[in-house]
């Protein structure tokens, strides 16, 4: 930590130099002159790096050239200087002049001739000022730091509670917000939107062939091949249960509903996962599609899409249905 005094007096800087130095001061720099403090502090070259040792001046008001006053708003001007304390040796205390100093930002003064007692009393106080400010800075960054982090915690924990542990696709939680959301744009745009319901064919005679962990990596495979099929950003597609997944589609139509789920059935039949010696897994899909109306909800079209799955179950699986 460094004090800069600026006087253009060799006899009172020097003198100011010893009672620093006796109060403890190691590192004490003269200047004589405003334009030689702006020199020392770094500010004369656009861009330059300030001297960051500098924790308080003590400047004189009467300079040749640039006064205490014009230096003393040159300084404060500065980003890091703006928070340095700067205390204004002044022979004149009329209320203009004290005015001045204070409008240039001077945190204290001290009259002339500089008496020892006064000059260490505030010193002490203009820098346990700024070690109290310095210490709240430091609170404000850590704070912001922490929020930053709890935003970033808080979004991570929302898409967790939204997202199937096992297969990565959304939850049951997320299709059912997502779901009304979209049913009541539709219904508020007169648009049509689909619902397709996915059930794997088999699946208990699968677990109980290959066994739970073979089981738990064909339901990430399908989830994939699933996913694959959606095209537009507005589609999405969730694990709803069990061996059951279940997507929406807004702004389609049941046959463009139709195709998608047909993408659907191939994609798990080229995954060609097989189970008990030679059968292959395959899925069942049913589909439902509506205009909404008051008369309609979102559970009636999903009950619709679950008709038309227990209809392709019934007629032999490994196959799509539309409502
Ligand atoms: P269907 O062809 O008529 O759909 O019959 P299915 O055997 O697929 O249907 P069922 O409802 O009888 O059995 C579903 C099976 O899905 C039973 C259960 O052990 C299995 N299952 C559900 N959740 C999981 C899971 O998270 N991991 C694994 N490995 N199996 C699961
Ligand atoms: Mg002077
Ligand atoms: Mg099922
Ligand atoms: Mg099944």
């Amino acid at each position: 930590m460094a004090i800069l005094v600026v006087e253009d007096s060799e006899d009172i800087s020097l003198l100011l130099n010893r009672f620093l130095e006796k109060m403890g001061y190691k590192n004490v720099m003269l200047a004589g002159s405003a334009e030689e403090a702006i020199d020392i502090i770094g500010l004369s070259k656009k861009g330059g790096t300030v001297n960051r040792d500098i924790e308080l001046i003590l400047m004189d008001i009467g300079l040749p050239g640039l006064d205490g006053v014009g230096a003393c708003q040159k300084i404060k001007s500065d980003q890091w200087f703006k928070d340095i304390p700067i205390i204004m040796l002044t022979d004149d205390t009329s209320a203009v002049s004290l005015e001045n100093v204070f409008k240039a930002g001077a945190i204290d003064y001290i009259t002339k001739p500089v008496k020892v007692i006064e000059l260490r009393a505030r010193i002490g106080l203009a820098l346990s000022l700024k070690q109290e400010m310095d210490r709240r800075k430091a609170c404000e960054i850590e704070l912001e730091a922490l929020t930053r982090q709890l935003k970033e915690a808080n979004r991570i924990l929302t898409n967790l509670s939204y997202i199937d542990g096992l297969t990565g696709v959304a939850n049951r939680r997320y299709f059912d917000d997502y779901s009304d959301q979209e049913w009541k744009k539709a219904f508020r745009e007169h648009s049509f939107i689909s619902v397709i319901i996915v059930d794997i064919d088999f699946f208990k005679q699968f677990n109980d062939m290959e066994g739970h962990p073979a089981g738990d990596e064909c339901l990430r495979r399908v989830a994939g091949a699933l996913s694959d099929a959606l095209r537009r950003p507005g589609d999405f597609i969730a694990r709803y249960g069990g061996e059951e997944f279940v997507s929406i589609l807004p702004n389609t139509t049941l046959d463009g509903a139709a195709i998608i789920g047909e993408t659907m059935r191939t994609n798990v039949c080229d995954l060609n996962i097989r189970f008990a010696q030679s059968k292959k897994t395959t899925v069942s899909i049913g589909i439902a599609g509506a205009i909404p109306d008051k008369s309609k909800t979102i559970q009636w079209l999903i009950s619709g899409a679950d008709r038309a799955l227990y209809t392709a179950k019934k007629s032999g699986k490994n196959q799509v249905k539309v409502f």
